[in-house]
């Protein structure tokens, strides 16, 4: 992978679950239309990333192709694996996913109902609870395990963190955050996330920004940091400021309003 392609001074990272994707995972064909209109543009001054719980697989199956090609890289596994669209690259060591793999073994033979499937992974464990509308939200199932593995050998290890459809655990160290700053640490981060798993990412980003759906949990965070949730029409551009925006609309929807306003601001910026 050459990583030198990522020259732009701004990097916007998308969420896929809860943000990117509809309440229905899926991006509309009206807004598909609009994002690849929109991220045409916004490309001349920023690299374009999306930045997921899921793998490459599950990217694949949800956006549309005339979209996913418009998207330089991927950073999946929240932080564990990177992706340029065609290879998948797990950053954690073997003998991180070693513990990983060995860990997802035992908690499969466990069957707890709450966990409709696990998913795919390279170097995480994914137990989604929630199948579109079918299913329940990952915070009980999310304590369940925190607690199951307060005592066990591994805790150390590991972390457990959560989406809005589903309780991830991945290597002790690794975030969307860690995964960003390891690659993109001289550019300037534009993030746009809505739960638990995004914490960091949103917290040290530069530029952090909230679809309207945005998890209680994480608006509590932010609030416990000293961080204003701010309407979009406060945002003051591209200059260092503090505070978090919140779009008016939900999901994909806003997201285009906040990839819109950021355009204004790199046009103005300029
Ligand atoms: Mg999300």
């Amino acid at each position: 992978m050459n990583f030198a392609t990522y020259d732009k001074e701004y990097v916007i990272g998308i969420d896929l679950h809860g943000t990117l994707l509809n309440e229905d995972w899926l991006i509309s064909s009206a807004d598909v239309t609009k994002l690849i209109e929109i991220l045409e543009q916004i490309k001349r001054y920023a690299t374009i990333l999306i930045i997921t719980g899921n793998d490459l697989h599950f990217v694949q199956e949800h956006v549309p192709e005339s979209l996913y090609k418009l998207i330089d890289g991927f950073i999946l596994e929240n932080g564990v694996v990177f992706s340029d669209g065609v290879k998948e690259i797990t950053i954690a060591t073997k003998e991180e996913i070693e513990i990983i793999k060995s860990l997802e073994k035992e908690l499969k033979a466990k069957q707890d109902r709450d966990i409709l499937f696990f998913a795919r992974r390279l170097g995480s464990i994914s137990m989604f609870t929630r199948n579109k509308s079918e299913g329940v939200l990952p915070n009980k199932l999310y304590s369940k395990i925190v607690k199951l593995l307060e005592n066990h050998p591994v805790n150390k290890q590991i972390f457990v963190t959560h989406s809005d459809v589903a309780v991830d655990i991945v290597p002790f160290g690794y975030t969307k955050w860690t995964a960003i700053e390891r690659m993109f640490n001289d550019k300037k981060i534009i993030a746009i996330a809505d739960s638990y798993n995004d914490w960091d990412f949103l917290y040290r980003a530069d530029h952090p920004f909230m679809p309207n759906n945005c998890s209680s949990k994480i608006e509590e965070a932010f609030a416990a940091h000293n961080k204003k949730v701010l309407p979009m029409t406060e945002y003051k551009g591209l200059n260092p400021q503090s505070g978090v925006f919140k779009s008016a609309l939900n999901n994909t929807a806003g997201v285009i309003e906040i990839l819109e306003k950021l355009i204004i601001n790199f046009k103005k910026h300029k």
